[in-house]
């Protein structure tokens, strides 16, 4: 049912775009519009008709798992089969593309084919990408499933956290968790940066042993059906000084804020800016250096964008990050990060992991 309507405002999109049918080739595109799960394959979607082309390996998934498809076996060259598929493509003559995703030797290649069959590539920027942005109650589902598995796969291994530990080992013990719990596979590589290491947003785990009264950023996902949970918690063994909790507590304010000022309408950049102002005009403003956040989906960076510039509209079914961060050399860093959803015109808060709260911040 979902593809049908996933198929239907695609579908919808064609004729504002200026094309009569599309070729989707991008993995999470390509599992999104068909529910094919398979790592080669290419889908050619007109107003009446949807193909899916995959090879020999993969043309009895693509027939259990697309359903609404017609699967076609890819035999030959792939010049012999796109020919093929154009040929199948009846009277569409504007075909659009990804352009973030096509190289530009497929490009010259497929452009040339093209023009033997009386056809035109047109290249699209991110059609599928926007619908993707709202999700719908499947995708919702496995989302849920997916943060609840990182929620508690967090809270696990943080309450039997001891100094001395390495980086590494913390970041396996929950994967572990995740995957115990019914995960996948991690979202991404786990992020695990004891005091200094924190001050590098996206640290990889290392042999440094957690720190008694350093920031811990501890930053993790595990995946669910495709889906991506994205969780970032900042914790500290022992007592934290008054760095830490000074830090800690302008980072947690300008979450909080964002997310209870949020609203549907707001593009990505007003959403960002609600953060980044409480953090500037706390003398932090150029120790924040990522996005306010990102959409997560079955990419675990998607749209809508949520960051200085974004020109996204925030709207009722989005589901984002916000995940404000302060980050210093030779200290470490503070990131707080939950996955928000837009409903009736506001964020509810997804994530559930407990956070730090000292007297008088937040
Ligand atoms: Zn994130």
């Amino acid at each position: 049912m979902s593809i049908q309507n996933r198929l239907a405002a695609l579908r919808q999109a064609l004729e504002p775009a200026g094309v009569d049918a599309v070729w989707v080739s991008q993995p999470e595109n390509r599992r999104y519009m068909s529910g094919f799960s398979g790592s080669a394959g290419s889908l050619f979607i007109t107003p009446n008709d949807a193909l899916l082309a995959t090879d020999s390996r993969y043309t009895e998934q693509a027939s259990r798992q697309a359903s609404d498809y017609r699967v076609v076996h890819m035999a030959g060259s792939s010049s012999d089969w796109f020919k093929e598929m154009l040929a199948s493509m009846g009277t569409a003559g504007r075909i659009g593309f990804e352009e973030s995703h096509v190289t530009v030797a497929t490009h010259k290649r497929l452009t040339q084919l093209c023009g033997e069959a009386g056809k035109e590539l047109i290249p699209l920027d991110d059609m599928i990408e926007t619908i993707r942005a709202v999700k719908d109650d499947a995708e919702r589902g496995a989302l849920l499933s997916a943060i609840r598995i990182t929620d508690e796969a967090f809270v696990e291994v943080a309450e039997g956290l001891r100094p001395g530990v390495s980086e590494k080992d913390v970041a396996w013990r929950i994967e572990m968790a995740m995957r115990n719990r019914g995960a996948e596979a991690i979202a991404f590589e786990l992020i695990v940066a004891s005091g200094p290491n924190g001050a590098m947003a996206h640290h990889r785990p290392s042999e440094d042993p957690i720190v008694v009264g350093a920031p811990i950023v501890i930053d993790i996902g595990a995946r669910v059906d495709g889906y991506h949970a994205d969780l970032s918690r900042t914790i500290c063994i022992g007592e934290p000084d008054d760095r830490f909790r000074r830090i800690y507590d302008i980072v947690l304010t300008a979450q909080e804020t964002a997310i209870a000022t949020i609203e549907a309408g707001m593009t990505g950049d007003q959403a960002d800016a609600l953060a980044r102002d409480i953090i500037g005009k706390a003398g932090h403003g150029e120790d924040f250096g990522h996005s306010l956040g990102h959409g997560v989906g079955l990419a675990v960076h998607e749209y809508p964008r949520v960051g200085k510039g974004a020109p996204d509209v925030l709207s009722n079914g989005m589901i984002f990050t916000v995940e404000p961060g302060i980050y210093l050399t030779d200290w470490g860093g503070v990131r707080i990060e939950d996955v928000v959803e837009l409903r009736d015109g506001r964020c509810s808060v997804l994530s559930n992991a407990p956070k730090l709260r000292f007297q008088g911040g937040g």
